[in-house]
């Protein structure tokens, strides 16, 4: 069995979303050898920092919390699809030419993979495309790009998605990853009440 690692790594100089300073993941010796006998550190960062995953909470008022994940659903079958030629928004007419079922699980694998600083113009998934795979129930979907959708004030894509119960992860790495199907594992933290949470993503086949 081949493990594909699909998750980014966290550190302090890592790419954040909109390269916002304060989003930045500050860790901090607390202490180590040469204060004690144990080496301790300490992290503070928005739960959307790397590979994630989003919750209702995060774009629905009153939205369901990482208190109701359903570990099932992101430990799947999932399909890597090939968008490396879409240059801006994924759309319905980029989906629809995929056999795209009920329950899928989806990881959308663009030009994004390619980069490791921000880029404003990053490759996202257009409400078109979010409308279409809500219509055809999708379990999830995971894109390479620290946010599903790009300058939208009311957050369709978001919406679109967290409306229906799909799961949405973010900030994947797929370029080593070639189109096919897979066997998605990616496991949030078990934290009480919150939106999101950092996940490790891996890959099997
Ligand atoms: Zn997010």
């Amino acid at each position: 069995m081949k493990i594909y690692d699909i998750s980014m790594e966290i550190t302090e100089h890592m790419m954040v979303y909109k390269n916002k300073p304060e989003k930045k993941p500050k860790i901090q010796v607390m202490g180590d050898f040469t204060t004690g006998s144990s080496y301790e550190s300490r992290i503070s960062m928005d739960l959307h920092t790397g590979t994630h995953i989003d919750m209702p909470l995060h774009m629905i008022q009153a939205g369901d919390s990482l208190d109701t994940f359903d570990i099932t659903k992101t430990i799947t079958p999932c399909k890597v699809l090939d968008f490396t030629h879409v240059s801006s928004g994924i759309t319905k007419e980029d989906l629809a030419v995929h056999s795209i079922h009920k329950d899928d699980f989806l990881l959308l694998k663009t030009k994004n993979s390619y980069v490791d600083f921000f880029d404003p113009n990053f490759i996202y998934l257009e409400k078109t495309g979010a409308v279409y795979l809500a219509e055809r129930q999708i379990k999830g979907v995971g894109i390479d790009a620290l946010g599903i959708e790009r300058n939208q004030p009311e957050h369709e894509t978001h919406i679109q998605l967290l409306k229906e119960g799909i799961v949405i992860l973010e900030g994947l790495r797929l370029a080593f990853i070639e189109a096919g199907d897979y066997f998605l594992y990616a496991v949030p933290l078990k934290i009480k009440g919150v939106e999101a949470s950092p996940v490790r993503a891996f890959l099997t086949k």
